[in-house]
């Protein structure tokens, strides 16, 4: 029952979109609800449990007494581990003082945006791209520069491409590698080169999404911020939500140079304060135990990452990327675009989507919302089984449109 226009809320939310990804997942828990056998490969979230391990230090902590308001940037034993693992698995060397700990590492980077922009700024985002960088920066007053990469470039996107995207309003480059939606892996040459270039710029900072970094299939994750020529400007963004399946428990993270991490702080003192005291617990314990299960996960990845590009091959007209990392896969389907089945008009990525999930009721995510409107994204983070009969239902379906 609506009171209120909506003309009443701010401009600055006016300005945002929803979530697309979490759009799509509610569309297709809705269709669910009404009894629809829906198959949701919307939504990035590994379908693993926690491990058994990391749950029992979060239940052990809880019955220590870990159940208190903890320091806004975590706890001390958190980012002492934090800070060994970035320098066992990054090289990176960051003080305890230049972590923070977050809800989630999507609150690290809302932390970073609203800590760095000024109304105006410019943020080069690599894209495609996660969905919320764009949001995330509107809402900090910044304005969101898409440089793109297609299919043909493996949606990579070159230093020259960066380079030329520079304005003296440039503030900060952006992007995750193992990248949300496609899977794209930079290598440690391509990153070495846009170092080169942010490096010439002594105004602009890189935001280093590394969340997906265990979930890497060439075994050579690499980061950014290791380069000599941008250590000093480089915030290194990861969390547990991916590597160690513990998307529920939010926690997230930043290396981040001092004046940065401070500030990233200041602004969640005031907004959330520190994350769940147990959930810190068990995730320096996670940071530090067997992880076993961490690379029994990634196997289990990579040989669904195989088997959906075999059998979305099939599929004719599809182009279909050979993701090295995460668990998405990111086809370009501008082959159907013009068609129809005699009732729905495919003609744009939404579309597509839209079509997908009435007639075939399979929920994936256009890659409008990524910043590439002639592309979906599928979440293979499901079972074989699911995944099988999705892409069955799915090439039944695009088989009907011409
Ligand atoms: N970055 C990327 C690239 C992601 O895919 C996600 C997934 N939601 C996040 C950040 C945020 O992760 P979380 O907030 O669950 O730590
Ligand atoms: N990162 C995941 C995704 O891209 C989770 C949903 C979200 O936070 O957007 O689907």
């Amino acid at each position: 029952m609506s009171v209120v226009s909506t003309s009443v809320l701010s401009e600055r939310v006016q300005r945002m979109e929803e979530s697309a990804t979490i759009k799509m997942s509610q569309m297709a828990r809705d269709l669910k609800g009404q009894g629809h056998d829906v198959i949701s490969l919307s939504l990035g979230e590994p379908d693993f449990d926690t491990p058994d391990h990391i749950k029992e230090a979060a239940k052990a902590a809880l019955d220590q007494g870990f159940t208190k308001y903890t320091p806004v940037p975590g706890l001390v034993e958190l980012r002492k581990a934090i800070k060994n693992k970035f320098k066992r698995d990054n090289n990176l060397d960051f003080e305890i003082n230049q972590i923070v700990v977050s809800n989630g590492a999507k609150q690290s980077i809302a932390n970073l945006a609203l800590a760095l922009l000024n109304e105006g700024d410019e943020v080069i985002i690599l894209a495609p791209y996660w969905v919320s960088y764009s949001d995330i920066v509107v809402l900090a007053g910044g304005v969101p520069v898409l440089v793109k990469a297609g299919i043909d470039d493996d949606y990579k996107v070159s230093a020259a491409q960066v380079k030329a995207a520079i304005t003296d309003r440039t503030k900060i480059v952006l992007f995750s590698s193992p990248c949300n939606p496609t899977g794209s892996v930079y290598t440690k040459e391509e990153l070495k080169a846009i170092a080169d270039v942010v490096a010439a710029h002594e105004n602009i900072f890189i935001i280093s999404d590394e969340i997906y970094e265990y979930i890497n299939f060439t075994s050579a994750h690499a980061s950014i911020g290791a380069f000599p020529n941008v250590k000093d400007r480089t915030i290194t963004v990861n969390g547990f939500s991916k590597g160690f399946a513990m998307t529920g428990w939010r926690l997230g993270y930043i290396g981040a140079p001092l004046e940065i991490a401070e500030a990233c702080g200041k602004i969640q003192g005031q907004f959330t304060s520190g994350a769940n005291a147990f959930g810190q617990k068990a995730a320096e314990y996670a940071l530090q135990a067997d992880m076993t299960p961490t690379h029994e996960m990634r196997k289990a990845f990579l040989h669904r990452r195989d088997m959906v590009i075999e059998l979305l091959n099939k599929i004719p007209g599809f182009k279909v990327n050979r993701p090295q990392g995460a668990f998405y896969i990111f086809p370009n389907i501008t082959h159907y675009f013009g068609t129809s089945d005699g009732k729905t008009e495919v003609n744009n990525a939404d579309d597509f989507c839209e079509y997908i999930l009435f007639n075939a009721h399979v929920a994936v995510v256009s890659g409008s919302a990524f910043g590439a409107d002639n592309c979906f994204r599928i979440s293979y983070a499901a079972s074989e089984q699911d995944l099988r009969e999705a892409i069955r239902r799915i090439g039944e379906a695009v088989a009907k449109l011409k």
